[in-house]
């Protein structure tokens, strides 16, 4: 195994956040990862950078600084018009060799699902995925990387103190976004595309959008989400009305989406989407650590059981004991429509 000598481990710094940008705007994702980066660098004494990579991204890059980037490297071409995961980590292993980052971190989206594990092969570097926490050893630079392990049952916290630089991708709204700070600069590097770069194999013939992931949890306030308990796709209908009657979204445990009742599209938990919502209502959950991994960080939980000792009962903020068929109607004839 190739491993590094404390000098040329020395010779990376900074943590670099690869930044997302979507129709235009800055995912918020990559907010959540400045923030993160931002108490990694403070710690080692380091610098915060974030890489945007895409065309007419300029634009956006100076945003960056308010949420704690301290240079932004930018690279806008037409060429990287639609995401192609070999061009795109050709260009960020370019730049890794060029500037060296200690640590590398990139949002556990579709997107960096694509990149991060091209990069990681292509510099023979470590790669931890969809981290639910991020730590450091100040000493070594060593990046604690932790994530559920054998299930889900239980937290492992990873290290890859032989290669540079460490990368981990995280799971949007696993962390909390600083708040911008208005006025704050950054440098602006400009990279240009280079001929090497745009070495692909495959065409983007045609791009579509599939109804599947219109279902934007992540975004939504309030969720009512179902489980097992809900027994069916009527259940749901039920959930609807009450998720309608409050502005929010319909979410589902993975029993409820293996049964049929509903599309993988709603599934919260390891294997579906992670929420940060300000009140999630679950019903009819029992509570099993994969779904707790995607939710549990909701401001307000609020949960509906015949069984008042599920581990969801047990941890959330209002435990409603009782038949879920009762309460949610109740609910439903007492909250006025919007
Ligand atoms: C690798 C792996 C990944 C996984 N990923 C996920 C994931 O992403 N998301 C996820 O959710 N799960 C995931 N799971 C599955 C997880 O372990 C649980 O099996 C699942 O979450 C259970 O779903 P549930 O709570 O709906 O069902 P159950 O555990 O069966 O709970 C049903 C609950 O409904 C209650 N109930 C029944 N009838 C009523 C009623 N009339 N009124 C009120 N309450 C009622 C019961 O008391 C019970 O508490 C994963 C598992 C593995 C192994």
């Amino acid at each position: 195994m190739i491993t590094l000598t404390d000098i040329e481990r020395s010779a990376y710094k900074n943590v670099w956040v690869v930044a997302e940008v979507l129709a235009g705007n800055i995912e918020a994702v990559t907010h959540e990862l400045l923030g993160a980066a931002r108490e990694l660098a403070d710690a080692r004494g380091s610098e915060v950078w974030a890489v945007v990579m895409g065309s007419g991204v300029t634009e956006q890059a100076g945003s960056l600084a308010a949420f704690g980037a301290d240079r932004v490297v930018v690279v806008d071409d037409p060429q990287l018009t639609d995401f192609v995961d070999e061009v795109e980590a050709e260009v960020l292993v370019r730049l890794i060799e060029k500037h060296k980052p200690e640590i590398l971190i990139c949002g556990a989206t579709t997107r960096g699902r694509a990149l991060i594990p091209r990069v990681a092969v292509i510099t023979n570097c470590g790669l931890t995925a969809d981290c639910t926490g991020l730590a450091i050893d100040s000493d070594t630079g060593d990046l604690l990387q932790t994530r559920p392990a054998f299930g889900g049952n239980i937290m492992a916290t990873i290290r890859c103190s032989n290669h540079r630089p460490q990368m981990a991708t995280v799971r949007p709204r696993v962390m909390a976004a600083p708040d911008a700070q208005e006025g704050r600069q950054a440098e602006i590097i400009t990279e240009p595309l280079n001929q090497n770069d745009t070495r692909q194999l495959k065409k983007i013939l045609e791009v579509f959008h599939s109804d599947e992931t219109a279902v934007n949890l992540a975004d939504a306030d309030v969720i009512v989400a179902g489980g097992r308990g809900v027994k069916g796709r009527e259940g749901f209908d039920l959930l609807r009305q009450l998720a309608a009657r409050l502005g929010g979204a319909v979410g589902a445990s993975r029993a409820a989406v293996d049964a049929g009742w509903i599309p993988y599209a709603h599934q919260v938990g390891q294997t579906g989407q992670t929420v940060q919502t300000k009140v999630y209502i679950a019903c009819g959950i029992s509570g099993q650590i994969q779904h707790l991994v995607g939710m549990q960080s909701s401001d307000l939980i609020i949960a509906i059981d015949k069984d008042p000792d599920t581990p969801l009962m047990q941890m959330a903020d209002v435990a409603v004991v009782g038949d879920l068929f009762e309460i949610v109607p109740e609910l439903i004839r007492a909250i006025p429509k919007l």
